[in-house]
């Protein structure tokens, strides 16, 4: 299909100092959990990237210096020769394909715990180490260390260009860089020239531009990296004030800028907290005051979004890590007219959370994210079907979407039954809750991919029993029938039915979403789950005017979500609305005299009036499978070749893991996988083995 003309200004080359960007699109530096530690898998990543059409692909922070080690998050580095070969692979897999490769230099100043170093922290103050609390103090630099800082920079940049880079990323953002220490007014009280006015805080981040610049300006571009607003009001950068000064003092030394709000729980908000664009009311300043190209993230995956954002005059090019992470192919999507494939990130996170518990990258829409190297996945190519098989998946959730949209491309046909009046499971029933609708995209791509296929049949309202199941004639039935939250309150703390609970009072959080609600007044939540469920029922129930407490053995609200930047936001709007947070209790009973708590801190026994809503754990919906397996001669005479379970059937978890569970069926139907085998190719160390 012919491409809409409207979009032809994302295809017009970028003039980035020496370098052009063939479009305008950038992969914007995005943590992966792979970087150094597997190194093959970041290549293939990134290199998938470039395939898809990403004008520029950035790496993620690349550390330069033992001072400013990042571990332990698993991302690049480039402290000597000895890490130029693995990023000169990054740079060849994006070159392959007509990229252009930038590296994110990177010291996290007072952030860094240099656990992995051991050398002593560095930052413009005597301060604790702001990461995790760390026990240990970053000690103030002194002039020698700032221009052995300086050398450092500089060092890694002419090595960068060594690796093959075209772009260097000079990193002021995120509170978690040396730069934006010095800049900022609660970080530097120096009484020398790099303290005091904006200038002199400003002073080392210009002379990290044009230091690099001189190294290496001449054939690399040199883009600044820069947040122009902190989100904390005066107490931190705003962008009405020191942020479009500062931008102003250093409009026209770098190549461009690439600006963006700070901190990273602020950059990436999760949809749940904020919309496609919603930095540009921040950033809409820089290009009045700069003749440099200008970009900014915004988890734009809406090409009329992007088109808007150019012309309006707020961005030159449109970076963006998620949309890329959820869809490596968006850019040629929009480049070939494909706009109803493009795969829209759903803003929910699990990307970064895998980053920030230091493993690789997942993504809840691109279940080949992290597989493009070690299982040989690509996100828009998968192998034809080696028979004629015809595949039973019964349940339209995630993982049957998934299995179902991956199966009909491979060519098989494929039935899909689904009990309800819609498609979709619980990603339908949760995305129907306070701000989460953009996790409808989930089902929404693969029902777009699968209604042009003729070989994929759905139906709905269809709940199939087993002697259907065995009616049908499929040769492979998957079961794809998901999972049912318990209402008894067993889970990570409680081990045993809460007592009193099996009465009309207790009401799961699938009750909840089925419409079901306690009698208006208090509601108790007890959250053990600790990711999103616990404080979407809060957040639901306080809106509809409940009186809510939550009720955690967690040490905080959502405590998981801490992954995924959320937990400060998540307990912001509870304690908005008015709810109540237990954290360190438990639920010791329920009854007429309402929810029986104890401190588990004190032992202190408390009540509080109403219902309650256990959060805590969800168990299988197998009694279909239970049915089919407990008469293997009926499934032999029925000529069922294979059964399985997939999703939250199988295993109950995100739904990232459904989809991902769906697609890795569909991939292995009629594959030889060796079941005793690691299902994946592991990384190749190169030993000195005791020598
Ligand atoms: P997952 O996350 O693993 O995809 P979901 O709970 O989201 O699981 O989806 C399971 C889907 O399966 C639901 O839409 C549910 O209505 C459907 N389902 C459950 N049992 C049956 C059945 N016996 N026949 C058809 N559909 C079923
Ligand atoms: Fe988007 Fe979620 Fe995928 Fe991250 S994990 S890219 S937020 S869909």
């Amino acid at each position: 299909m012919a491409r809409d003309p409207r979009y032809d200004i994302l295809f017009e080359p970028v003039q980035i100092g020496p370098v052009t960007a063939p479009n305008r699109f950038m992969q914007a530096p995005h943590c992966n959990g792979m970087g150094r530690m597997y190194p093959d898998s970041m290549i293939a990543m990134r290199g998938m990237k470039a395939e898809g059409g990403w004008g520029i692909v950035a790496t993620e922070q690349c550390d330069f210096h033992p001072t400013g080690d990042v571990t332990p998050f698993t991302e690049t580095r480039l402290w000597g020769d000895m890490d130029v070969p693995y990023l000169a692979g990054m740079v060849n897999a994006v070159h392959k394909h007509g990229g252009l490769a930038a590296v994110e230099l990177v010291h996290n100043g007072h952030d860094s715990g240099n656990i992995y170093s051991r050398e002593v922290p560095i930052g413009p103050m005597h301060r604790p180490v702001s990461w995790r609390d760390h026990p240990v103090q970053a000690r103030a630099m002194d002039l020698s260390d700032i221009r052995a800082y300086r050398r450092w920079h500089r060092e890694a940049a002419l090595r960068a260009r060594d690796a093959g880079f075209d772009i260097v990323v000079v990193y002021a953002g995120h509170d978690g860089t040396m730069p934006s220490h010095f800049l900022s007014r609660r970080h530097n009280q120096r009484g020398d020239e790099y303290g005091g006015s904006l200038e002199n805080r400003l002073r080392l981040y210009r002379e990290l531009l044009e230091d690099t610049l001189d190294a290496v300006g001449d054939t690399m571009g040199v883009i600044a990296r820069f947040a122009v607003d902190e989100m904390m009001g005066p107490d931190g950068l705003e962008w009405q004030h020191e942020g479009r000064d500062a931008i102003e003092m250093l409009a026209e030394v770098p190549h461009m800028w690439d600006v963006n709000v700070s901190n990273w729980e602020n950059d990436s908000m999760t949809s749940r907290f904020a919309p496609e664009g919603y930095q540009e009311e921040y950033i809409a300043f820089v290009k009045q005051v700069t003749s440099k190209p200008v970009s900014t993230v915004g988890r734009y995956t809406s090409p009329d979004a992007m088109v808007s954002a150019i012309r309006r005059g707020l961005v030159d090019m449109i970076c963006a890590a998620r949309p890329s992470i959820a869809d490596p192919f968006l850019p040629n999507k929009i480049k070939e007219g494909r706009i109803e494939d493009i795969r829209e990130c759903i803003g929910c996170n699990i990307c970064a959370a895998w980053n920030n518990i230091s493993a690789p990258i997942r993504c809840t829409q691109n279940p080949t994210m992290g597989e493009e190297w070690r299982k040989g996945w690509h996100p828009e190519k998968i192998a034809p079907k080696s028979t004629d098989s015809h595949v039973l998946v019964v349940g339209a959730g995630p993982a049957g979407l998934e299995a179902a949209h991956q199966l009909g491309k491979r060519g098989y046909r494929v039935t899909l039954a689904e009990a309800t009046a819609q498609a979709g499971g619980r990603v339908t029933r949760e995305s129907a809750m306070p701000n989460l609708n953009a996790w409808a995209r989930v089902r929404d791509y693969r029902m777009g991919q699968i209604a042009p296929m003729v070989n994929v049949e759905l139906y709905l309202n269809s709940e199939l029993s087993a002697d259907q199941v065995l009616e049908f004639g499929a040769d492979h039935v998957a079961l794809a029938t998901g999972a049912t939250w318990r209402r008894d309150g067993i889970g990570r703390h409680i081990r045993n039915p809460i007592p009193g609970v099996v009465s009309s009072n207790s009401f799961s959080p699938d009750d909840i979403m089925d419409g079901k609600r306690p009698e208006k007044g208090s509601v108790v939540i007890f959250d053990d789950d600790h990711y999103y469920m616990g404080s979407m029922m809060a957040e639901l129930l306080a809106g509809e005017g409940y009186q809510v407490s939550l009720v955690t053995p967690g040490l905080c609200v959502s405590s998981w979500t801490e992954h995924s930047l959320e937990q400060e936001h998540i307990e912001k709007r509870l304690v908005g609305l008015g709810v109540e947070i237990l954290p360190r209790h438990s639920v010791l009973s329920l009854g007429s005299g309402g929810v029986q708590l104890e401190n588990l801190v004190t032992g202190e026994l408390l009540a509080r009036s109403g219902a309650l809503v256990p959060v805590t754990m969800r168990l299988p919906n197998d009694a279909l499978y239970g049915a089919l397996v407990a008469d293997q001669k009926k499934l032999d005479a029925a000529g069922i070749k294979s059964l399985r379970r997939i999703g939250d059937c199988y295993g109950p978890a995100t739904i990232a893991a459904a989809v991902y569970e769906g697609h890795r069926y569909a991939r292995e139907l009629d594959t030889e996988a060796n079941p005793d085998g690691v299902p994946f190719k592991t990384v190749k160390y190169d030993l000195e083995l005791g020598g």
